[in-house]
């Protein structure tokens, strides 16, 4: 494995979630980089992560007895980290600001390098505290952290580095570390230095939608001094006016990707149109499968005894109908149908749809012929996401021991959800969803995924096969309805005609689907799949040298000379 894949790859990450004793992670990014170093590990790839200690994670986000969410933010015991005893100073609004490193690789994990400012309440603790938190200003200081401290933190390691990996835009200003290396101590031009930047650096998107696509003041970056010595022009030509963190990490890496094929579609045509910008290709996501795939199922599945698979199933369903009778007070039927909804409280995903016209499902949830089990964190200052908690939190209030809300969703929650239900609810807006993780993880437990056409689900469960896809039962709708209704329209039609009546009369057909989907995810969705992906259409692949630019040096660079002789 390792002959063909030599690539010493450092990749910069804002967030990771490798296990719930560290919790540093939001959603789904995070996830991904944490299954991307645990993946890494078990093949053994020269691979390390750079990321930051978030002393107060994300948010604990609790229910009030108000029914509406709340944050609080407890600072975590990572006592059990190891001191690098390493150190790097970074620049922030010209003051000096130390960097201690610290490395995670406890949960069977290629290494993970997290640069911290110091704990909450501490003189720069205030970089290092909460992800995503703050403004401007504040998350502007924290990738300065991440992006130039782990330049910075490679060199001091003496780690060696092939090619850097910015995973997602916010690692942008490790790129104008590299260019400034290069000036500084190979003498080079600004335009040089970039050219020889695009060629060790690969860049992944994730965000389809322009608006999600972070931007900052050039002046403001200035101020900070995240320019990291370069001018108001240079860094216009990098990244804009204002400074596009995307445009940015496309203009400094030579190759970049979508994470499912839709997205790669999506993302070229947001992106096409950039000067200078990196080709975009597609590479899916993947998870980790020891991580997320039950044991028991895998075995059942892999000796292909139905009897077993379901029974490993059933077993899954109660313990997670355990687990939520010790968190809340409601007790769930493990022999009923149990469907299963966790992401982020983010309004495109929305999480509340199924409830949208309850009249029309009223019966089948006091009966309890479906059971609903829901998780998720709304971003501390998203209200409308918030509205969407309390939406479930009322709707766990109003179907008592059918209807469950679990606070403060986390890899703990997912481990026990994702198994134990027997349907996985997806349903954002079309094309918002980049890829989507949890249902893959579903996937591979057998669980089937009832889901709209976006994101991984376009190359991943069939309809009626391994799975169901709303937008197949389209064509019985009206025409004119909006997406949003034609969704949950579409949504009960399959609930009503297909998932309960082979859920409660035909066990061989629901068995043969699980089988279906176990088949069809568990090593295209893998994250040793998507690993040998990036290693195959990315990091193996050469930059192509791109002869326009090069002139254009050599006739910059002979107006560098010529100035300096002048002056
Ligand atoms: C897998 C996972 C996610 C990502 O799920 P999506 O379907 O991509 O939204 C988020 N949070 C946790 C805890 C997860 O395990």
């Amino acid at each position: 494995m390792s002959n063909n894949y030599k690539k010493r790859v450092a990749y910069f990450c804002m967030e990771y979630g490798l296990d719930q004793k560290l919790p540093l992670y939001a959603g789904g990014l995070g996830i991904l980089a944490g299954d991307y170093l645990k993946a890494a590990y078990d093949l053994d790839l020269p691979i390390v992560g750079i990321g930051i200690l978030w002393w107060q994670d994300y948010t604990k986000q609790l229910i009030g007895a108000d029914g509406y969410p709340y944050d609080t933010y407890p600072v975590h015991d990572f006592s059990f980290l190891e001191d690098t005893g390493k150190r790097v100073t970074v620049k922030i609004s010209g003051e000096d600001v130390e960097c201690r490193i610290y490395r995670a690789n406890q949960f069977n994990n290629k290494d993970l390098y997290l640069l911290d400012t110091g704990k909450p309440g501490t003189r720069h603790g205030w970089i290092t505290d909460k992800l995503y938190s703050g403004n401007n200003y504040d998350r502007i200081a924290q990738e300065i952290v991440l992006g130039i401290g782990g330049i910075r933190a490679l060199r001091e390691l003496g780690i060696e580095v092939d090619l850097y990996h910015f995973n997602e835009g916010h690692a942008a200003f490790a790129g104008l570390e590299l260019i400034r290396e290069k000036m500084e101590k190979a003498n080079m031009v600004f335009e040089e230095a970039l050219a020889e930047t695009r060629k060790e650096v690969i860049f992944t998107t994730h965000t389809p939608v322009s608006a999600g696509n972070e931007a900052h003041d050039l002046n403001l970056l200035l101020e900070i001094g995240a320019n990291n010595g370069l001018n108001y022009e240079q860094l216009k030509k990098i990244g804009g006016d204002p400074f596009n963190m995307t445009a940015a990490c496309l203009r400094m890496s030579y190759i970049a990707n979508g994470v499912s094929r839709l997205h790669g579609e999506t993302a070229r045509k947001m992106w096409g149109h950039l000067d200078g910008a990196a080709r975009i290709i597609s590479i899916t996501n993947g998870v980790h499968k020891n991580t997320w795939q039950n044991r028991e199922i895998a075995e059942a599945y892999e000796k292909n005894d139905d009897k077993d698979l379901w029974t490993a199933h059933l077993k899954a369903k109660k313990r997670l109908v355990d687990f939520i009778a010790s968190r809340t007070d409601a007790r769930l039927d493990p022999e009923k149908l149990i469907i299963g909804f966790a992401r982020r409280a983010a309004p495109y995903k929305r999480s509340e749809l199924i409830f949208r016209d309850t009249e029309q499902i009223d019966d089948l949830l006091k009966t309890g012929k479906i059971q609903l089990v829901f998780s998720g964190k709304a971003h501390p200052n998203d209200h409308y996401g918030k509205d969407i908690v309390a939406t479930l939190v009322r709707m766990d209030r109003k179907y008592r021991d059918n209807v469950v809300f679990l606070e403060n969703y986390d890899m703990e929650i997912a481990s026990y959800l994702i198994p134990g239900v027997d349907v996985w609810l997806n349903n954002p807006k079309r094309p918002m969803e980049a890829s989507g993780t949890s249902g893959m993880k579903a996937a591979m437990n057998g669980v089937l995924n009832l889901s709209v056409l976006d994101g991984w689900v376009a190359e991943g469960p069939t309809h009626n096969v391994s799975g169901w896809i709303l937008d197949m039962v389209f064509a019985d709708l009206d025409e004119k309805l909006d997406e949003d209704e034609k969704d949950l329209r579409a949504l009960y039609k399959i609930l009503r005609e297909e998932v309960i009546p082979i859920y409660y009369d035909d066990r061989g057909r629901w068995t043969r689907m699980m089988k279906a989907s176990i088949k069809m995810a568990q090593y295209q969705f893998s994250a040793r799949r998507m690993l040998i992906d990036y290693y195959e259409k990315m990091y193996n692949k050469e930059p192509e040298t791109d002869k326009a630019t090069d002139k254009k040096i050599l006739v910059e660079r002979q107006e560098d000379r010529v100035t300096v002789l002048i002056r």
